[in-house]
């Protein structure tokens, strides 16, 4: 009968799989990258040359028989030895027997024997050369414990190199930019509201496109822009954008890349920046966080290192012919951190403003990461970009895509307005500490407090509106009186700034107010920087103190720090300003009470408050507030 062919149909899977697995292990030891590739050929380089030493290291000379000294001398002095080998500095006597002996069973052709050290003198020697022995001494050599700790020390030395030249092989100097290949994926169009910027550039992108054209004209593109603004304005994605738009390579840079540790290694990749970007041009080379590589020379904390690395890009920035199609771009938040050399026409010399988004270019923001998700209709992006004031294009970015995070996790298949709200509280009040258990006297005392700042806030301060009152803690909060400007506002009155101080200090008025001055709570510590800060700048910045005049603190007017009268009589205007305000914030609480009590029981039963409900019940207490057009107090 012939063999079962489902016997071997059994096997061939299980050896399928084996196979699988062998390939399975030579395809991640494959995958491992040059980290493991170089730690593992260490390993190897470590083995051979332990295999080396232990095979061709001087053998130890050794006796097929050891035997009592006194049997040893016995042998010498009878002229049966016929070599003798000195060995481990006369320690040990191998003696090479003119004739075999037997010893159970086995045949003896020479016998060891150990002596004290340094008891064999060169008188012996020469005495049992002269009997008729052939006497050698062994150089000493390493017993096999010694050789395998050698052999361990140098694979452990070679490994240990090998791993430190790895760790810090991009310190060391090894490549660390790369041009990004030229492609039009990223465009102006890409970059929502910056139309000063974008104008500006657009002879850097003409200049990119064809530098023939120019240089025909005798013109020279500007070498250096720097692009100066905000976080999250848009500044790295303006560069990508040019890059795109005239179709070069782009090499992304950042200023922490040229420190280092180690003399020389910034300068040597200012260097190697420069000689990549010579060979990929036209090209445009992006260091971020410039201020960090551009950063004034002699001040204070700068190490002689980042001097150098800075005279270095200097010197890259003239040795480029204007002509040699490579624009070097750089953005930064700090531009008076940075040393006037580096602005001088030839270097940096276009400087760019890309400040924070009005309302039409957060629209166009909104409207540009709008489309890349699910909206759904009732998401209204005009008020979106209304209620946004002094978000820069990155916390719109984010905004959204919170706000696609909580819809996906809602289980929803579009981002609604409901979506967009929570993801505006979770950014601008942080997440729901739902954990935290509140009792019903620390519930009232919150609810009081941010009904204080509502009621205060919708009467002195009428330019910004209520959002909404919540008393669900929140982040590092336990509640809030969310305000927002309702359109943007480059210049603020001295009234308005009054009004935040009074607003600010409206949650302590309404605890001194309902619970007296014994109760206040530390609630009011957060309040009080605001208030104090602005406070502050308004009377030593801003000349809006009586008292204190048209003076400014600054140092640089001054001419170093302020005197101390002069700090002396702007500390009591403050404190002058903030009573005011104080007196003023607990004096609406006082004329309306019931208004803030009436908002503090709903804040209780509700937690969160809107916007709409909180107006429309101060107003029905009589509250005249901005949106009805009311006088302020
Ligand atoms: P930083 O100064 O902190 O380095 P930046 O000004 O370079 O910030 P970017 O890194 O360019 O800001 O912006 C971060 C992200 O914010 C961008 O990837 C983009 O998603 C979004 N963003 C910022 N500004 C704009 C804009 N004007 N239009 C569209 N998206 C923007």
């Amino acid at each position: 009968m012939p063999t079962p062919l489902r016997s071997n149909d059994q096997s061939a899977p299980a050896r399928e799989r084996r196979n699988w697995k062998v390939r399975s292990l030579f395809a991640i030891a494959l995958r491992r990258g040059p980290v493991r590739y170089w730690t593992g050929g260490a390993l190897l380089v470590g083995v051979v040359a332990a295999v080396f030493f232990w095979r061709f290291s001087p053998a130890s000379v050794r006796g097929d028989a050891s035997v009592a000294y006194s049997e040893a001398s016995w042998a010498l002095a009878n002229k049966q030895v016929a070599t003798l080998l000195v060995a481990d500095n006369g320690g040990r006597l191998v003696l090479k027997l003119r004739t075999p002996r037997m010893a159970n069973g086995h045949e003896i052709r020479s016998v060891e024997t150990v002596v004290p050290a340094q008891a064999v003198t060169l008188a012996d020697l020469e005495r049992w050369g002269a009997a008729g022995t052939t006497v050698r001494v062994i150089e000493p050599h390493t017993s096999n414990a010694d050789r395998l700790i050698q052999i361990v020390s140098v694979i452990l030395v070679l490994s240990l190199l090998v791993a430190y030249a790895v760790h810090h092989r991009g310190a060391l100097g090894t490549n660390k930019f790369s041009p990004s290949p030229a492609s039009r994926h990223l465009t102006l169009r890409d970059v929502g509201g910056a139309r000063e910027a974008q104008a500006d550039l657009r002879d850097v992108i003409s200049y990119l496109r064809s530098p023939a054209r120019f240089l025909a004209m005798g013109a020279h593109c500007p070498k250096g822009v720097l692009l100066v603004g905000p976080p999250g304005t848009g500044k790295t994605l303006l560069a990508r954008a040019v890059a795109g738009e005239a179709g070069c390579p782009v090499i992304v840079a950042a200023g922490s890349d040229f420190n280092e540790m180690y003399v020389g290694i910034g300068s040597r990749r200012v260097r190697q920046l420069a000689k990549q970007a010579r060979e990929a041009a036209p090209c445009i080379v992006f260091i971020d966080e410039f201020d960090s590589l551009g950063g004034r020379r002699g001040r204070p904390n700068r190490s002689g290192e980042e001097e150098v690395t800075l005279n270095q890009l200097l010197v890259e920035m003239d040795g480029m012919a204007g002509n040699n199609g490579v624009v070097w771009m750089a953005a930064t938040n700090r531009e008076d951190m940075l040393d006037p050399a580096v602005r001088r026409p030839g270097r940096f010399d276009r400087v760019v403003e890309v400040p924070l988004p009005t309302a039409a270019d957060r629209l166009e923001i909104l409207r540009i990461h709008a489309s890349r998700s699910k909206l759904s209709k009732d998401v209204d992006l005009d008020r979106l970009s209304q209620l946004t004031v002094g978000h820069s294009g990155a916390e719109l970015a984010n905004l959204l895509n919170e706000a696609a995070i909580i819809a996906v996790q809602d289980t929803g298949d579009v981002i609604t307005n409901a979506h967009v709200e929570q993801a505006r509280d979770r950014i601008l009040l942080g997440r729901v500490r739902s954990g935290m258990v509140i009792n019903d006297q620390e519930r009232r005392l919150i609810a009081l407090h941010e009904s204080g700042h509502a009621i205060v806030g919708m009467v002195a301060c009428p330019e910004d509106k209520l959002h909404k009152i919540t008393i669900e803690p929140r982040g590092r909060s336990l509640g809030a009186a969310h305000f927002s400007p309702e359109a943007d506002r480059h210049l603020h009155p001295r009234r308005y700034l009054e009004g935040i101080i009074a607003k600010a200090l409206g949650g302590r008025a309404a605890e001194l107010v309902f619970l007296g001055p014994d109760a206040v709570t530390t609630g009011a510590g957060s309040d009080l920087v605001q208030a104090t800060g602005i406070a502050r700048r308004m009377v030593a910045e801003f000349g809006m103190s009586d008292t204190i005049g048209l003076v400014s603190a600054d140092p640089n007017a001054q001419g170093g720090s302020v005197s101390g009268q002069l700090q002396g009589e702007i500390d009591t205007a403050m404190r002058a300003l903030l009573a005011a305000q104080a007196a003023r914030a607990e004096a609406i609480v006082r004329q309306h009470r019931d208004a803030v009590e009436a908002l503090s029981i709903a804040l209780i039963e509700r937690e969160v408050l809107t916007a709409d409900e909180a107006y429309a019940m101060a107003e029905s207490f009589g509250v005249k507030t901005g949106r009805s057009g009311a006088a302020t107090v």
